[in-house]
């Protein structure tokens, strides 16, 4: 495994993937609460908002034609279209806590997640697998938050998702959250070099 390039005192890319439903949020929480030095990048997107979520905080919701000026701004380090929106990180804030030294934590899908590990060696891939698909179906209809229909699109492309685990430097199972996140951390504090 060759090395994650970065200037000394800058901070890391680190790419959190894995399918819909495997528990990547709740993973992510933890490893927050852990280690301080992680900042959770906040992504734009021109899906609608879940119950619950909050504008600025869990995302940017945008309108189609929003997302599109900052594309033509260049003012996203990645995008992708995920079921039938646009998803995307914006470069700005990224750059500015690398540059304080923190680590910055991408939670975004694998065509994204390409874009980001083609064009930067700063950084850190891994991705989550559930204990095994059963069980991913269960978590994903267990949420309860989509209709029957979405969580059918929602599985076809985690399937396909998962095909694509291969790219990543780590893989890991979240058999627990805890487990997941202690796995995380051990990875983080390697250095990438594991
Ligand atoms: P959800 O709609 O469930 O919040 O997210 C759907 C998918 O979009 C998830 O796999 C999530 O990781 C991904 N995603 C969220 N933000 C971004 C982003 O900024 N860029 C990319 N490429 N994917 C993202």
């Amino acid at each position: 495994m060759t090395g994650v390039e970065h200037r000394p005192g800058q901070g890391r890319i680190i790419i959190l993937s894995g399918p819909s439903g495997v528990g990547k949020g709740t993973v992510l929480k933890e490893l927050l609460s852990r280690n301080p030095r992680i900042f959770p990048s906040v992504s734009a997107t021109t899906r609608k908002p879940r119950e619950g979520e909050i504008d600025g905080i869990h995302y940017y919701f945008l309108s189609k034609e929003e997302f599109e000026r900052k594309i033509a701004k260049g003012e996203m380090l990645e995008y992708a279209c995920y079921n039938g929106n646009f998803y995307g990180t914006p470069a700005d804030k990224v750059q500015e806590k690398l540059d304080a030294g923190m680590d910055v934590m991408l939670e975004i899908e694998v065509q994204g997640a390409r874009k980001v590990m083609d064009s930067r060696k700063d950084v850190i891939s891994i991705f989550i697998l559930p204990p095994s698909r059963e069980e991913l179906e269960r978590r994903l209809v267990g949420r309860g938050t989509e209709d029957a229909q979405t969580i059918r699109g929602r599985l076809k492309t985690a399937e396909l998702e998962m095909e694509q685990a291969g790219l990543y430097q780590y893989k890991v199972v979240n058999n627990t959250v805890d487990q997941a996140a202690a796995e995380i951390e051990a990875i983080l504090s390697s250095g990438g070099e594991g």
